[in-house]
Formats: C-alpha cells, structure tokens, sequence
C-alpha cells in the first residue's frame, strides 16, 4: 500500500472530492502495460491487443513481457509507452489547422523536452514523411537514451539536439508546432514509481511550476503565426498545469478545445480562459497526464538562414555516391554527405534549407541518417542505416530465429545453415535488426557494443 505525502494527499481531496477513494485505491493497482507500434515498421501482430482509444498506434498488453528479450522491441517495431501519454495523438489530430496538414503538408516540428523519446517517437509516425522533426534534450546524459530510440524508430528526418530551450531563440517563429511535455513533479507516476513520491514536496512542486513557466517563454517564442504549442506534464496540481497554460494567454496563444468521448474518462478543466485536459488512474486505464493545446495569434518573425553551406559536412565525393546509395529504397531523396570523421551521411532533399538554418543556429545536434564509413574498399554500414525505414528491403539478409536474434542482441557470432558472402541485415520477423558479415557460414556481428543486451537469457 503505497503511503501518500499527507500534504499531496489533502490536495488530491481537495481537487477529487467523492472521487478521492476511487484515486486512492487505483493507486495500489498494478499500472496497465502499453505499447505503440511504430507504422512504418508495422510487423507487429496486434490483433489480440485491445486498443488504445485516443492512439491508433496504442495497444494494452494482457501483462508486462521482458521487452529487452523481444528482438522486435530491441528493432524499434514498438515502443513501450504509458497510454494516458498517447493522448497527445487525439490532441495533434484534432487541432484543426493540423487535422489539415499532418501527413499532407511538411510542418516543422520541435519536442523540446524529449528524452528518452516517447513523445517524439509519436509525434514522428503522425508526420509527412517530409516532415522535419527537432528533438532536443538538455541533459547530457539523457541524450544517448533519445539518440537510442531515435535511431530504433529510424526515421530519417529527426534531427536529435542537446540544448537548453533559450538556444532556440535564433529560431524564432520557426516551428508549426512545438511541444513542450515539461519536466514536472510526477504526482501523475506515483504508482509506475514510487521514487516520484519520495521525492515530492510543496517546494519541489513551485520550483517545478517556475521552470516550466521558463521553458514556456522561450517555447512560446518559437512558433510561427497560426502554429501550435502544446503543453503536457503528468502532473496533477494547478501549478504547474492550469496556471502555466493561463500564462501562455499572456504570450499571444489563444486555448484549443478538444472533443473527447465522456467514455474516455478524460476530465475537461477550463479555468482563466483555458481549457486542459487531464488523466486520472482511476477514470482512464493509464497513468496521471495533462495536456492542453494553443494556437499562436501574435506576430513571429519569420527566421531565414542566408548560409549556403553546412559548417563541417562535405558533399561526398560523386565516385562513392553509387556504393552508398544502392543501401536506400529511395536514393534519389537524399543527398550525400561526409563528415569529419569521415562518416558518411544522407540527408533528406526536402529538409536541405531547414537543415542548413539549424546547422547555423544549433550546436550540439545529430542530423541526417548515418550511412556509414568507407574503409579502404570496403564500405562499412551503420548500425542506424540497418534500422533506418530508409534502407532498401532488397539487400541481402537472414531471418533468424528468436534464439538466433538474442544470439545476435548478446553480440555473439552465428553460424549460418548456407554459405553467404559481404554484408547481411540480420533480421527477426522480417524485422531489421543490424548487421553481420558472413564469410562462409560463419559471420561476424556488428552490432555497435553499447547495444548489447546486458542480462541473462534464460532459454540459453
Ligand atoms: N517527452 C519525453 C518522453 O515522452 O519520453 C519525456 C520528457 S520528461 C517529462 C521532461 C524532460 O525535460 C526530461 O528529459 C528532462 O531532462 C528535461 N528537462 C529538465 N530540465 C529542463 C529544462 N530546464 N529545460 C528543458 N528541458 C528540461
């Protein structure tokens, strides 16, 4: 049973009155098991899953599985995500100027707050495939965690960066929509993580409050006339959610209203002339969320580059363009770059000029889709082109089987039942899980070392 601060819990029967018991109690409840599969590596059998609602990539599980035993989850075929979290999918959906755009039109798009990558794994299925996606992280540490996920989901058009917000403001009015999924007090996880609740306090609650009404000032300044901000915390008290959504009226946005089923259970909060949109354990099979979405009135100044070139990247020599661009369906979408180090790089045509801006205004950043390094002869793909939805499904591979495809996440060497040469995508499912090299039936792995799986395998 878990034991609530008192001072939270008198706030909770303040803010629930009758429905207190009914919180209470959801919170000794096991919290539901969700994932989202990733549409554009859509080999997941999902038909006994009961949908999410609010998230048509959204399913429950009937109970937890060891997901780092699952090559298809280790392939980036799904992601492991709290479903009251996927309603910012119903939320992008409805807002109507993008109920219009998404999947149609190019926007530009930036998560703010992104590590590990939950949000913008969703935010990416939900976008043209031209459509360019910054996802930024201001903690060092968490960037190789986004960086991971990223890469897993393989979209090519995420640009991954690790800034604090007010880097972004050469990029003002930039963006068509910016989410913001704040940094927060965690009452809403209390029950995933009990951690959350030692940690929470009245104080920790205001510090929280002021630096999400800091990150909602610069964020504000990035979108463009008639975009969208959204605002999300998994959080319950009037802090940190209704009172920073009311201080963005302040800043030229004007509220969004959202048309939920009551079936839902999403409770409706407008207050101050906004409406926000919350989650409670015990009303929705998902955890504590809110969200609430603007659409930007004032003026934004329209941010334009005049920089003709990348600061480091080259265009790669035209004698190798053939070799790297036999690894990719669709070649003639991107162009060929060569880094420093000398890896190699496509990125998407259509992102060129957007790119090219952020390359000016933003330091530490990761774009484009790493193809890998010429060694000699021998061109050496990247682990990232193996997983990206780029990569040409004609090249040469191997389905293995469950164990074999642990084998490989373990980083051990397989041996192959038919004689093969040069590299092969190691797969599980039709799933592209990395790459190997084969010299007779023997091959050698090349999964990068920091992705190897660390625990026992018990079917060994
Ligand atoms: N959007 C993520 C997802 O769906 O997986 C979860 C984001 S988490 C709620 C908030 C993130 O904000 C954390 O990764 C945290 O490191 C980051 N953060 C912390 N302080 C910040 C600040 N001052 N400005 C911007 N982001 C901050």
């Amino acid at each position: 049973m878990h034991q609530l601060p008192a001072l939270f819990r008198q706030q909770m029967m303040a803010q629930l009155g009758d429905e207190f018991p009914d919180f209470e109690a959801a919170l000794n409840q096991p919290p539901p098991v969700s994932i989202r599969v990733n549409p554009r590596k859509n080999h997941l059998d999902t038909s006994q899953f009961a949908p999410i609602p609010w998230c048509d990539t959204g399913f429950y599980l009937p109970e937890r599985p060891v997901f780092t035993l699952d090559p298809l989850f280790q392939a980036g075929a799904y992601y492991v995500q709290e479903a009251s979290s996927m309603l910012l999918a119903e939320a992008l959906r409805q807002t109507s100027r993008l109920t219009r755009q998404l999947r149609q039109h190019p926007l530009r798009v930036l998560d703010l707050c992104a590590a590990p990558g939950g949000k913008t794994t969703l935010l990416a299925s939900m976008l043209s495939t031209d459509s360019l996606l910054v996802s930024n992280e201001v903690i060092r540490t968490r960037v190789p965690i986004l960086r991971e996920n990223v890469d897993k989901w393989g979209y090519p058009t995420i640009l991954v960066s690790n800034h604090d917000p007010d880097a972004f403001l050469p990029l003002a009015g930039f963006f068509d929509v910016v989410l913001v999924d704040a940094p927060c007090s965690g009452e809403g996880l209390f029950r995933k993580d009990p951690k959350a609740m030692q940690e929470w306090s009245d104080e920790n609650v205001a510090l929280c409050s002021a630096r999400q009404k800091r990150i909602l000032t610069q964020a504000a300044q990035l979108v463009t006339k008639g975009g969208t901000l959204i605002y999300s915390t998994c959080t319950y008290n009037d802090d940190e959610n209704g009172q920073n959504a009311r201080f963005l009226l302040s800043q030229g946005f004007t509220t969004c209203s959202l048309t939920l089923p009551d079936e839902w259970g999403v409770v409706t909060q407008s207050a101050g002339g906004v409406v926000g949109y919350q989650c409670y354990p015990h009303r929705v099979r998902g955890e504590g969320f809110f969200i609430s979405v603007f659409r930007k009135t004032a003026f934004a100044p329209h941010t334009k580059t005049t920089a003709r070139q990348f600061r480091s990247i080259k265009p790669l020599p035209a004698r190798r363009v053939g070799e790297v661009s036999r690894y990719l369906t669709q070649p003639d979408d991107f162009s060929f770059w060569i880094k420093p180090n000398d890896d190699v790089m496509a990125l998407p045509k259509a992102l060129e000029k957007d790119l090219l801006l952020l390359d000016t205004a933003l330091y530490n950043k990761g774009f484009g889709l790493e193809m890998g390094l010429f060694k000699g002869n021998d061109f050496v793909p990247a682990h990232a082109l193996a997983l990206s939805t780029a990569v040409a499904p004609t090249l040469p591979g191997v389905n293995l089987s469950r164990e074999d495809a642990l084998r490989y996440f373990k980083k051990e060497n397989l041996v192959l039942d038919a004689s093969a040469t040069g590299w092969l995508l190691a797969r599980y499912q039709t799933t592209n899980l990395g790459w190997m090299k084969a010299i007779g039936t023997r091959v050698n792995n090349y999964l990068p070392k920091d992705w190897r799986i660390r625990m026992d395998i018990p079917e060994y």
